[in-house]
């Protein structure tokens, strides 16, 4: 089988699985798998629009940007820009940046999906990413955070949370940069440089030596992962933000409780 088809089929998967169809925010960070979903969405019926968050880092977040716009440009779409320091958050200022990056990437896809109607927001998340996610947090005994070990995760539209879709859930990382060089996609090859040398890297390394001697074990993994996930206790509530009206844990969102803090630095 030809490896678009493959690649192609892989997604399609996804997609009648869940059922997915409408209206999907498409969330670009200029690197090379968001490019990848992104291009192959555009192969189904659905209605894209695509977004790009700029979180301020200098010397990053504008190159991102501009490989976001230039694909966005290519696919005949406009791209829509959410920047953070409009809310008033100012990355540098934090200690905790990758986590406060988190939780604002989460927060802004979530409202900018909500407010243009959209039913899914798609993300560029791979099956690498995913498997070493979960390797990780094994290593860590942190499996709560298996929570969402799966291609698409409900949405609730009483707390106007909107659902997520991860179109590249069961494709490798070489298979997305084959697919993006196959198509000649820009991309920015550039890490964050907030990234540290994080101990997924050789997690990743470790998970993708075993593939090579056992061809499929990780789509194994991804698939086992999802059974627990399925089988995990969900209790925890969600509701309200009391300030925004978004998901929150807790009476105030994370995000409100970050814009009033930099409100005061
Ligand atoms: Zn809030």
């Amino acid at each position: 089988m030809d490896f678009e088809k493959y690649f192609m089929g892989r997604i399609r998967s996804v997609i009648d699985r869940y059922k997915i169809k409408g209206c999907i925010a498409m969330a670009l960070s200029g690197g090379k798998d968001s490019m990848a979903a992104f291009h192959a969405l555009t192969n189904f019926k659905f209605k894209l629009i695509p977004f790009y968050i700029d979180l301020g880092i200098e010397g990053y977040s504008e190159k991102c940007e501009k490989y976001a716009k230039e694909i966005a440009t290519m696919l005949g779409y406009e791209l829509h820009v959410v920047r953070l320091k409009d809310y008033g958050i100012d990355l540098s200022k934090e200690k905790k940046k990758c986590s406060v990056c988190g939780t604002a990437k989460r927060y802004l896809m979530n409202k900018f999906a909500f407010e243009n109607g959209c039913n899914y927001i798609a993300t560029g998340h791979n099956l690498s990413d995913a498997i070493t996610f979960a390797f990780n947090n094994l290593a860590s005994v942190n499996i709560l955070n298996f929570r969402g070990m799966k291609p698409v995760l409900e949405g609730n539209e009483n707390v106007r949370m909107v659902a997520r879709f991860k179109p590249l859930f069961y494709l490798k990382d070489d298979e997305c940069m084959k697919y993006v060089e196959m198509n000649k996609l820009p991309y920015c090859n550039e890490k964050c440089p907030y990234q540290k040398e994080a101990p997924t890297v050789e997690l990743k390394k470790w998970i993708h030596e075993l593939e090579e001697k056992r061809n499929g074990i990780m789509l194994n993994f991804a698939k086992s992962f999802e059974k627990i996930e399925e089988r995990m206790e969900k209790k925890q509530e969600i509701r309200q933000c009391s300030i925004c009206g978004y998901p929150s844990y807790g009476k105030i969102c994370k995000f409100c409780r970050l814009r009033e803090k930099h409100a005061k630095i």
